[in-house]
């Protein structure tokens, strides 16, 4: 048994089942090119660890989750966005738009973020 779930997709593509565009891998995270991208840049931050929302998040998560957010500072400095300025996004349940449930961090920069979001 290992800590992917078979039935969710980024646990797919994190066992290279589907296809996905890579920016970034460690040995806890993945971040890859969202396939229907909202802003020029548009990545999306997972842990390799299957979390299905921020509800199920536990005390031995908050390491992994401080993770994926100098990840998402990586990348945006990567994507030449940091300075400018960019938007970190995590969706939980369907009021609030999550779709895909294991846990995504969404890096959305290089235009202009509108508040209050949509
Ligand atoms: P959320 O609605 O917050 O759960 O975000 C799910 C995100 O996953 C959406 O922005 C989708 O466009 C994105 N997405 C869905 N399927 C794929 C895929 N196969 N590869 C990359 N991104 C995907
Ligand atoms: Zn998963």
């Amino acid at each position: 048994m290992n800590n992917l779930a078979s039935d969710c997709l980024f646990c797919r593509i994190l066992e290279k089942k589907v296809p996905s565009k890579k920016v970034y891998e460690d040995a806890l995270c993945y971040a890859f090119e969202d396939i229907n991208p909202q802003a020029p840049v548009h990545v999306l931050v997972i842990p390799k660890k299957h979390i299905s929302t921020t509800l199920e998040l536990a005390e031995g998560d908050n390491a992994l989750m401080g993770r994926l957010f100098q990840t998402a500072n990586q990348i945006a400095r990567q994507k030449g966005i940091d300075q400018r300025g960019f938007r970190l996004v995590m969706n939980t349940n369907p009021e609030a738009g999550q779709s895909v449930y294991h846990i995504h961090l969404h890096v959305l920069g290089g235009r202009h973020m509108h508040w209050p979001p949509g």
